[in-house]
């Protein structure tokens, strides 16, 4: 029987139509194995998707990726022509004093020359800091520690202002709680890589735009099915495969990804049985929130940069959509102190905010309008001796994907395109059909 006649009776269903659950279903339909995408919401993309408000289309929290993505921006690349993307060197400014810039050099001169050119912190420190960005890759000593004391005999200024505003932005997790090894591979492959892994890559369009859109089109257009509003509600397993529950109906499926946020699989391995060590493995993984509160003030408001830093405020990041997307005036303000999000309404964040950009930045008090999205769980905390599991299970059939799943990143996008091509590679070694890419 030739490869293409394998591949067809090789059917398999993935539910979760996240940036995990997507790059699994696109890959294997490319390679011409029939796919079924099931997706709860009716906007599909999970924790990285458009959210529709009044006459506008945000997102459900702001997103950058970085040119270290390298599995996410390939899959990009053959999505789009052109992907709407904004690419900027990366530059770094915190509490309006630290300017962190790199420059166009070779590696490792561009570490260098953000490090050194950086205003507000130390020379000493500085040094210091360039020291273990240069020899990152032979650095050892980060097992079970975390940020902060893996860092001990670095700057004092140079942690507060610069590494651990750094840790949060990329792990979601605070550099006293951070798993120093996961901070670490993030240095290595950004700071330490090429100078491209450094840039900082802002989505011009929604994320659903980006990403779902065209995968979605793509999939229906190779004759695979794509269920959106439909949850799946338990799953039964058959001799053949299992059978998924959703409203007063059912289907069956083959082959299994279950490409859900790490509560809702672990809720969907109850129903199944038989996988509790599991569920329990993936219930015991902490997770992290965030919150998003983006301010429409007039078109005349802008920020000094597009992207700007804050380490004692309640804002975190704050981004300017007028300078990223052409939406003069919008401007996206976010915190991960979780202690916000457990304290205050989500109103109450918002005055905040405002309070704080009015007097800092001298913004308008009273924004237009102001929409503030709560992540609940919006990424795993990131910290040492987390027991992440893994892509198989002890079902042949059954995979997982997800930001979640055992990995040297933290939850990102490219921690979950990762998990999904993985999926995707396990499913077609194991059916052991030869490779074969349909665009
Ligand atoms: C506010 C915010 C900001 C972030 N910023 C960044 C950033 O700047 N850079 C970055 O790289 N990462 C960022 N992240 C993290 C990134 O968004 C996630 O790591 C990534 O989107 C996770 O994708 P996933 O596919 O693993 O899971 P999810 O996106 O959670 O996808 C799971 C999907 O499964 C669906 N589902 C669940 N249960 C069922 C069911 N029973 N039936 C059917 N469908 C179901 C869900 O609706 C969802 O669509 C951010 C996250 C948030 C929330």
């Amino acid at each position: 029987m030739c490869g293409a006649e394998n591949r067809l009776k090789v059917s398999t269903t993935i539910i979760g139509a996240g940036w995990a659950g997507l790059s699994a279903a696109i890959t294997l339909a490319r390679q011409g194995y029939p796919v079924t995408l099931i997706e709860a919401r009716q906007v599909p993309g999970g924790r990285a998707r458009a959210v529709y408000y009044k006459d506008t289309i945000l997102d459900n929290g702001q997103h950058l990726l970085s040119g270290a993505y390298t599995e996410t921006l390939s899959l990009l690349s053959s999505l789009h022509s052109i992907p709407p993307l904004i690419r900027m060197p990366l530059r770094l400014n915190i509490d309006n004093h630290v300017n962190f810039r790199i420059l166009n050099l070779p590696s490792p001169l561009h570490a260098a020359s953000g490090m050194f050119l950086a205003k507000g912190l130390p020379f000493i420190g500085k040094l210091k800091a360039f020291n273990l960005i240069k020899n990152l890759r032979q650095s050892k000593y980060t097992s079970g520690k975390t940020v902060q004391e893996w860092l001990e005999n670095q700057d004092r200024t140079i942690n507060e202002q610069f590494f651990f505003p750094l840790c949060l932005a990329l792990l979601n997790t605070p550099a006293d709680q951070a798993d120093a090894t996961i901070f670490k591979r993030v240095l290595i492959d950004t700071l330490a890589g090429p100078h491209s892994a450094t840039d900082l890559l802002f989505p011009t369009d929604d994320l659903t735009a980006l990403f779902a859109t065209p995968i979605i089109h793509t999939l229906r257009s190779l004759g695979n099915k794509v269920m959106v509003g439909t949850r799946i509600q338990s799953i039964k397993r058959h001799p053949e495969g299992f059978e998924l529950f959703y409203g007063k109906s059912s289907i069956r499926a083959q082959h299994l990804i279950l490409a859900c946020d790490a509560p809702q699989s672990s809720r969907l391995l109850d129903t199944l049985g038989g996988h509790t060590n599991l569920s329990r493995q993936i219930q015991s993984i902490p997770h992290q929130p965030l919150i998003t509160v983006y301010l429409q003030y007039p078109e005349t408001v802008s920020l000094s940069q597009p992207m700007l830093g804050f380490t004692k405020k309640i804002v975190n990041w704050l981004f300017d959509h007028g300078r990223l997307r052409g939406k003069k005036g919008l401007i996206a303000a976010v915190t991960s102190n979780a202690i916000h999000s457990q304290q205050y309404s989500l109103p109450a964040i918002a005055k905040a905010i405002s309070k704080e950009l009015s007097q800092n930045l001298g913004l308008p008090l009273q924004p237009l309008w102001y929409k503030a999205i709560h992540e609940k769980q919006a990424t795993f905390l990131a910290i040492p001796g987390l027991n992440r599991p893994e892509h198989k299970t002890h079902d042949p059939l059954l995979w997982l994907a997800g930001d979640y799943i055992a990995g040297p990143y933290p939850a990102t996008i490219e921690a979950a395109v990762q998990s999904g091509l993985k999926c995707a590679e396990c499913i077609r070694l194991k059916t052991g059909t030869p490779y074969a890419t349909y665009s």
